[in-house]
């Protein structure tokens, strides 16, 4: 079965959502103008929109959050400088190396559980000022943790995290790809959450259920800086509206849906996490990712993922022996349920040898 068949439940990401009829006509009806010049209306209600819900001055639309990232450093680093993250954040596994091939920064990963870690290794990661070491710059944190498996930082730990940093002189980048999930799961604002952060960005792509497009958020001369970068880096638009206009579409029609998607995820788990094949890491989701293992021995990954798509249905190997599941706008509760008996069946019959 191709990813592209229709009747595929892809669980392989929630960047698999197709425009809704509703997020069309709204794209189609979008008043446009030239964003290069700041006169597209639809793009600057967005970033408005955007600003408005994380607390911040200003935004600008980028067309990925991958985009949001590399200006992000660009803007807050210089060639040498070290950034801080988590060894499996985005930042360093997924974006072709862009910190270091485009911004000249080197990255200093933190090993953490779940994407979550500590003022204690913010403290370690940091380096004292010296001739010799690299500066530490800059700080990223993910809310929720992608690939570390959905889970939500804490706000007082995401606050603690943040203000160690800065008392250290180094910048704050928020990584909210899925910002509107962790708001979701724990009903504190986002605005909330990227307090004092001195950049956040949300993705439209992903829960949202936009074809494309991303808005980072600062001070309103950070966002000045920004838009140099985008420019710089072939990012600048003309009628952007177009693609805006699904954003506005999502922030009005698709932020209740998000709930529904951490409720399938618990679905998911519900039906699975009884039977002991699987190994959940984190042990239960706490937003629209689920992550589990099995014991290589007997379980492979990789033969997991190629059974369940013979049987329709598309996880993700992430490495490491890991499944990555998740759940989004374009699967039903009922589709749901079908997905997880599904993996259950192929898991089972994995372990028998048949
Ligand atoms: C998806 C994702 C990105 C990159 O966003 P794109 O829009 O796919 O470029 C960055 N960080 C995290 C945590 C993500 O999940």
């Amino acid at each position: 079965m191709s990813a592209a068949s229709p009747d595929l439940i892809d669980l392989y990401s929630d960047t698999q959502t197709r425009p809704t009829p509703g997020m069309r006509a709204a794209m189609a009806q979008a008043v446009v103008g030239d964003e290069q010049s700041g006169d597209d209306p639809t793009t600057l209600e967005l970033c408005g929109r955007v600003a408005g819900l994380l607390g911040m001055e200003a935004g600008v639309f980028l067309p990925s959050g991958t985009m949001c990232n590399l200006i992000g450093i660009l803007t807050h680093t210089r060639p040498g400088d070290e950034l801080i993250c988590d060894h499996q954040s985005h930042i360093y596994g997924t974006e072709a190396a862009g910190a270091a091939a485009i911004a000249g920064v080197s990255i200093r990963a933190i090993i953490s559980p779940h994407g979550i870690f500590g003022v204690q290794q913010v403290e370690e990661a940091v380096r004292p000022v010296s001739r010799t070491a690299p500066r530490s710059r800059l700080l990223s944190a993910e809310q929720t943790t992608n690939f570390s498996g959905g889970a939500v930082w804490p706000l007082a730990e995401l606050q603690a995290v943040r203000d160690v940093a800065q008392q250290h002189g180094l910048k704050c980048h928020l990584d909210g790809a899925r910002l509107l999930n962790a708001s979701a799961a724990s009903g504190v604002s986002p605005a909330d959450y990227a307090a004092g952060w001195d950049s956040a960005w949300i993705d439209l792509s992903k829960g949202l259920g936009c074809p494309v497009g991303a808005v980072l958020c600062g001070s309103a001369a950070f966002v000045e800086d920004a838009w140099q970068w985008k420019y710089r880096l072939g990012g600048a638009m003309r009628q952007s509206g177009v693609l805006a206009a699904a954003g506005v579409y999502a922030l009005d029609h698709h932020l209740e849906g998000l709930r529904a998607d951490h409720e399938n995820a618990q679905a998911i788990w519900g039906v699975l996490s009884g039977c002991e094949l699987f190994q959940f890491d984190p042990p239960q989701p706490a937003s629209n990712i689920l992550r589990f293992t099995f014991d290589p021995s007997t379980i492979g990954a990789e033969a997991f993922a190629a059974g369940c798509l013979t049987q329709g249905v598309r996880v993700r190997s992430i490495g490491g022996n890991f499944i990555r599941v998740t759940t989004h706008l374009d699967v039903s509760a009922s589709e749901t349920e079908s997905a997880a008996q599904t993996m259950l069946s192929v898991a089972l019959a994995l372990a028998e040898g048949v």
